[in-house]
């Protein structure tokens, strides 16, 4: 049965797009067939953390507003079998969809993939409900710094409002020494915005590389943040994995 993950922050810039991209990867990598949803209308960047930019054409308001099939506006990655994208408008939406032509598209979705990452905007206005408007999981990104952890506990509080079933947390950009200075650990962050970890990702100068170099971030060099974001994965798929601070 597939699963539907938004990937929230409230924050913005705190790595929702890199890990939207990373773990779909991973988890088409692991034989599952994934669908990434960039739902940043107007600021979408999916297609490039994806190297997918050429496939950014019909977009999920085509899908909406009946322009375009599903199975039209997805495309497979010629990268990394598996894994299939469907972008975002290049405008921000203004005119809500309707709530039934969204649960259609979800529907559809369901029938076709085992799982689906949405790429959810920042903040939690309206294009950050309609990401997390049929999702039965989100996971919450966040670095360690307490501006941003004070925005993922508002938008953990906003997201358990909307009834989405399973709330996780994924630490990113984790440089050990700023933990020290804070005098702070991974479980002052889940403590502070009360959420179940399923990640930590060291900070890791490959995801700029990468992206710079047009080369998705699990086929770069398989270095610290590609592991990490393959055991999140791997979590997420329900598979034991140790938290591993190396
Ligand atoms: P968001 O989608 O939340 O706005 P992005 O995924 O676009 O955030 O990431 C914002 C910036 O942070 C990008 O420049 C990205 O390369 C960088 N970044 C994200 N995660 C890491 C990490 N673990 N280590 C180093 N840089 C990172
Ligand atoms: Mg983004």
């Amino acid at each position: 049965m597939c699963k539907v993950i938004a990937v929230a922050s409230g924050k913005g810039g705190t790595g929702k797009t890199t890990t939207v991209a990373a773990v779909s990867s991973c988890l088409a990598a692991l034989g599952y067939k994934t669908l990434c949803v960039d739902f940043d209308a107007g600021l979408r960047n999916l297609d490039l953390s994806l190297c997918m930019s050429d496939f950014a054409i019909a977009d999920f308001m085509d899908v909406l507003d009946g322009r375009a099939a599903l199975t039209e506006a997805c495309h497979e990655s010629p990268l990394i079998p598996n894994l299939f994208f469907l972008a975002a408008p290049v405008s921000y939406i203004t005119d809500e969809p309707s709530s039934e032509a969204v649960k259609q598209m979800f529907d559809d979705i369901r029938g076709e993939f085992d799982y689906c990452l949405v790429d959810s905007p920042a903040g939690i206005g309206a294009n950050f409900r309609l990401a997390h408007a049929d999702a039965d999981m989100s996971v919450i990104v966040t670095y360690g710094d307490i501006a941003a952890i004070r925005d993922a506990s508002q938008a953990a509080d906003v997201i358990r409002g909307m009834g989405v079933g399973e709330l996780r947390l994924l630490v990113n950009r984790v440089m050990p020494r700023n933990f020290k200075y804070m005098k702070a650990t991974i479980d002052t962050v889940i403590d502070a915005i009360g959420v179940q970890l399923i990640g930590v990702i060291r900070e890791d100068d490959s995801i700029f590389l990468s992206l710079h170099d047009g080369a998705p971030l699990i086929l770069y060099k398989k270095r610290r943040a590609a592991y990490d974001f393959l055991d999140a994965a791997r979590r997420i798929a329900g598979e034991d994995v140790p938290l591993r601070m190396r």
